[in-house]
């Protein structure tokens, strides 16, 4: 754990940026090269989010940096005069809609009040139920990378399934820790050329990465499915075989193969809870089916002290997600009268714009999760548990949202206990909300406090630990 993680139960500071990924370190490093006194806070052990995930000092030994460059950013940001608080989870925001609520790596209570709130909380991997997904060996993508990047064999034999552009790479990674790939099942059909993957040869750097998984692949004999979507994963104790399926024709099966590891995912969605909770407006992206903050440009939210950049913004890569943490921050230093260079921010609203294109072409290329996420939840059957923290079938939810009133997501809950366990709907959210009937009320799942699992004591030490004002 980082040195600097102690802290007094009642913080001030210029600028709060929660969520040490990309887009805070990028954020963070840009307040405080202009003299601003900045936190950031970050629940994991080390800062780095997702992208730039930092292993401890015995992984680093044995496998070493896969990804130098973000130990490099951390080192800026600290020798910038960031006050980094690591493995400080903010579980909450105040009644006054301002002050963070955070618990500090031991529980104890920490309250935070800054003029400006950056809410870089990164996304949630986005997961779609199916029979046999509870099985020990059936993994997210995200989790099978980073263990294989940290030196850490998951199985033996996988399949990688879902849908985006990330399965190709995490694949990859398996193959590099020894596993025997033995398919990639994707959703849609991005890898046929048409008329949209034409619009690839404006971005020749990315072609080439995707070319380079492609022949790997190929090298060690894996089949990539297209069209294709897991079924069912088969299994006493844990994974032992997944059936594969068509999208388009649930009845027609493409494969069926024995594993012991099964990594399933449909991309990322943007983890915006914080600034829900700090009452910034929300909107549904109607291409994703995701709650997503409405922003400026420079990502600043309709609370004008709270902008929100990264993936918490919309999942984009993370080169998308440390321009938006910049853009944010040189935003803020022009509201604040430390007026940057011009020059610096037109260059980043045209970096912004050249980053963007890539984002369309690939939501073009691959399903669009508004569309699909559903389609997959309609096609469950019955007995599929959707909420595994609170054990609630497909059928269950179903029959709440078939109940009166049962379009609202909050009724479904009520009725079923369905999100209401540990993870708090971060995994069967996007199940939810398309197994609800439609119609009037709130279709999706709503953010509430607190934003983690927490002791107790945290929450009661609050009433000790008065604000400050800023
Ligand atoms: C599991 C997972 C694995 C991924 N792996 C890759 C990969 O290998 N390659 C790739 O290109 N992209 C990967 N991504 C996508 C990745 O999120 C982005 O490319 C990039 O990291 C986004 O940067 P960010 O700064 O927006 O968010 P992140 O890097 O996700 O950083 C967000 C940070 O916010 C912190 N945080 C969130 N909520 C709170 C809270 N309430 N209190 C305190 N801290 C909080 C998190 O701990 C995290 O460190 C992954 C995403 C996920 C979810």
């Amino acid at each position: 754990m980082s040195a600097d993680t102690a802290a007094p139960a009642a913080l001030t500071a210029d600028a709060a940026v929660v969520g040490a990924g990309p887009a805070g370190l990028a954020a963070a490093l840009e307040l405080a090269r202009a003299g601003l006194d900045v936190l950031l806070l970050d629940e994991q052990a080390e800062p780095g989010g997702q992208y730039y995930r930092r292993p401890g000092p015995e992984v680093l030994d044995a496998v070493g940096d896969h990804r130098p460059e973000g130990g490099r950013l951390v080192a800026r940001v600290r020798a910038a005069g960031v006050r980094v608080l690591s493995g400080h989870t903010v579980w909450g925001v105040d009644d006054d809609r301002r002050t963070l609520l955070a618990a500090s790596p031991g529980g104890a209570a920490v309250r935070v009040r800054a003029r400006w709130v950056v809410a870089a909380t990164g996304a949630y991997e986005r997961s779609v139920p199916f029979p046999g997904w509870q099985l020990p060996g059936v993994v997210t993508p995200g989790l099978a990378q980073h263990m294989s990047a940290e030196g850490v064999r998951l199985g033996r034999r996988a399949v990688v399934a879902g849908s985006g552009p990330f399965l190709l790479p995490v694949a990859c990674a398996l193959l590099e820790r020894g596993v025997r790939v033995v398919a990639v099942a994707e959703a849609g059909r991005p890898y046929t050329p048409g008329p949209a993957s034409l619009g690839a040869l404006r971005f020749p750097a990315r072609l080439a990465e995707l070319a380079s998984y492609a022949a790997r692949l190929a090298r060690h004999g894996v089949r990539v499915h297209q069209d294709t979507v897991v079924a069912r994963a088969h299994g006493a104790d844990r994974v032992e075989a997944v059936t594969l399926t068509r999208f388009s024709d649930p009845e027609r099966v493409v494969a069926r193969h024995g594993v012991d590891l099964l990594c399933v995912g449909y991309g990322f969605r943007p983890q915006a809870d914080l600034p829900r909770l700090l009452g910034c407006a929300v909107d549904r992206d109607p291409a994703t089916g995701d709650t997503v903050p409405r922003l400026t440009p420079t990502g600043r939210s309709s609370v004008p002290h709270v902008y929100v950049v990264g993936e918490a913004a919309g999942a984009a890569g993370a080169p998308t997600a440390l321009a938006r943490g910049r853009a944010a921050a040189l935003d803020i230093l022009a509201s604040s009268g430390r007026a940057p260079d011009r020059g610096e921010r037109r260059r980043l609203a045209v970096h912004l714009a050249s980053l963007a294109g890539f984002t369309r072409l690939t939501a073009a290329l691959y399903p669009a999760p508004a569309e699909l996420v559903p389609a997959l939840a309609r096609r469950l059957p019955g007995p599929t548990l959707v909420c595994r923290c609170e054990c609630v079938t497909a059928d269950a939810v179903r029959a709440a949202a078939a109940a009166e009133g049962g379009s609202d997501v909050p009724a479904v809950k009520g009725g079923t206990r369905a999100g209401m366990g540990l993870c708090q709907a971060r995994e069967c959210g996007p199940a939810l909300e398309a197994l609800r009937a439609g119609g009037p009320g709130t279709g999706t799942v709503p953010a509430r406090v607190p934003l983690r699992p927490l002791p107790l004591a945290a929450v009661l030490e609050l009433a000790d630990t008065p604000g400050e004002d800023v």
